[in-house]
């Protein structure tokens, strides 16, 4: 059993004032196997206030002060990989591989932004004003379960960057790898009160942290519906809101592209995360004198995933996070049905031999029509839905057809064609031919999948705020 009893408050590890215990359930056994203890109100309160009293030393330190810290961070965090990526498997199933994967991606994140911290200028001249880009204040944090230590790493290290204060609330759902992280953060000797954590839940922690006057940004990743009642929350204090939310990504195959390659990478797109990624391309776009070969290579490419226990490194898709969220794919699976898609393959119920967990059969759906609900809603889960077009311009108005704007993907052999595709597609990241990371370039969503960008300069000018001091300034004396 892991038990987490403690919040993390300038600098300690403490008990907290809330006494709710949330249990924890590893989702390939389906077995309770460890408990946390949440924090409540008074918690949030005061780890607000041990952030709001460290901010001043911090906002005024130096770029090699903060280097250093993210220097310590980045070795700290490193040592903890293999742990963090054992809890990952264990406690979202993520499989075994693309864990250790990201949790060594986590560490590395904190000197992607020192790098980046080191190259901005801080202090420009712009007209005949000297402009100073300042810490926007004590941030608060808000991550989903998915990828949760490595959110809530690129945050924290991108506001350390920037000179902010911050009070963390993760997923109650990830509260292990978060744990692992939060120690990690404690043994690189942060200067107290500058990273604060409370452990809780969205209506409570989450909610004060919307609302508290001393909290000027929020930066939160997590469903569009959540996202939409935080901004809503922070307008009466005029909170800064950077909002990384939902996505229903559309994968535009041109009927040039290498289909061999492209439809297995769709599916790939698709799958990734187990479908549980806000970028995930739910939604193949394939020409429609090409569907019959594309369904073949659909459903190959489905059959050949290996689905089980996430420990096993031939593993590919382990179980989804929990029961709700099994229950929830399962539940679009019968609507996709009931709509008329055409199933390809997989389906409803869980795959042989693993009656156990959360596991779904990955799913591929055909004949899809932009009205039915598996193509406009986030499913969460391995579930693909193969849509047809006759035209390009058919294509791009059925891609941008969405509420959502978060990822795009386009595969062609004529890469003039396929950047053309990608200047309409209204998305904050495309992928021309493959799924690609860059992890200085921005990120985010157009539409309801956001507000704002993270990474690189884009995501540290977020926790800025820019002050222009005009007239008799240092630079003409
Ligand atoms: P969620 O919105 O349910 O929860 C996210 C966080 O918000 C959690 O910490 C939760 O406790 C907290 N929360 C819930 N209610 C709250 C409230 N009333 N006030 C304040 N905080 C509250 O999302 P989830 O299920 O944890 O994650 C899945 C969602 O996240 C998906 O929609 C996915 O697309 C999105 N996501 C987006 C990105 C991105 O970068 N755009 C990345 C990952 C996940």
């Amino acid at each position: 059993m892991h038990t987490i009893d403690t919040v993390y408050i300038n600098g300690q590890f403490v008990t907290p004032h809330g006494t709710e215990m949330f249990e924890l359930v590893n989702p390939t056994t389906g077995q309770v196997d460890g408990q946390v203890r949440l924090g409540d109100v008074e918690d949030t309160r005061r780890a607000i206030a041990a952030a709001k009293a460290a901010f001043p030393a911090f906002s005024r330190s130096s770029k090699a002060e903060r280097g250093a810290i993210l220097e310590r961070l980045h070795k700290a965090v490193l040592a903890r990989a293999d742990e963090a990526a054992l809890a990952q498997v264990e406690e979202y199933g993520g499989p075994v591989n693309t864990s250790v994967n990201r949790a060594r991606y986590t560490a590395q994140m904190f000197l992607d932004v020192k790098k980046v911290m080191a190259e901005h200028d801080f202090v420009r001249t712009v007209s005949k004003s000297k402009v100073k880009l300042e810490a926007v204040g004590v941030v608060g944090i808000i991550t989903p379960w998915n990828s949760s230590a490595w959110f809530v790493a690129n945050k924290v290290a991108t506001a350390i960057a920037a000179g902010c204060t911050v009070v963390v609330k993760p997923s109650e759902l990830s509260a292990r790898q978060n744990q692992i992280l939060i120690e990690a953060f404690h043994a690189a000797e942060l200067p107290p009160g500058v990273v604060n954590v409370v452990n809780g839940r969205g209506d409570v922690v989450g909610a004060e942290i919307s609302v508290h006057p001393d909290i000027t940004k929020i930066s939160f990743t997590g469903s569009t519906a959540v996202g939409k009642g935080i901004a809503g929350l922070g307008v009466d204090t005029m909170k800064r809101v950077s909002l990384e939310l939902g996505g229903k990504s559309a994968n535009v195959i041109l009927d040039d592209a290498d289909f061999a390659k492209a439809i297995p990478m769709a599916v790939a797109a698709c799958y990734m995360n187990n479908g549980q990624a806000c970028i995930a391309g739910s939604r193949l776009l394939v020409p429609a004198h090409r569907l019959e070969e594309v369904k073949m290579l659909a459903k190959l490419a489905a059959e050949a995933v290996v689905v089980g226990d996430p420990h096993d490194s031939k593993v590919a898709l382990g179980p989804l996070v929990t029961h709700k969220q099994f229950e929830r794919v399962q539940n679009y699976i019968r609507i996709g049905i009931e709509e008329g898609a055409e199933l390809v393959t997989g389906g409803l119920g869980k795959p042989a031999g693993l009656e156990a967990g959360y596991f779904v059969k990955p799913t591929v759906f055909a004949g899809v029509t932009p009205e039915m609900t598996i193509a406009k809603e986030e499913i969460f889960g391995p579930v693909l839905s193969i849509m047809t077009y006759r035209t390009e311009e058919e294509a791009i108005a059925i891609a941008n057809g969405t509420q959502y704007g978060l990822h795009a993907y386009v595969s062609s052999t004529d890469l003039e064609r396929a950047n053309r595709m990608a200047d309409q597609l209204i998305a904050g990241r495309v992928h021309i031919n493959g799924i690609h990371d860059d992890l200085l370039a921005p990120f985010g969503g157009f539409k309801q999948s956001g507000i704002g960008r993270e990474f690189g300069e884009y995501g540290l000018d977020s926790y800025l705020e820019a002050k222009a001091i005009l007239g008799e300034t240092a630079q003409y004396r």
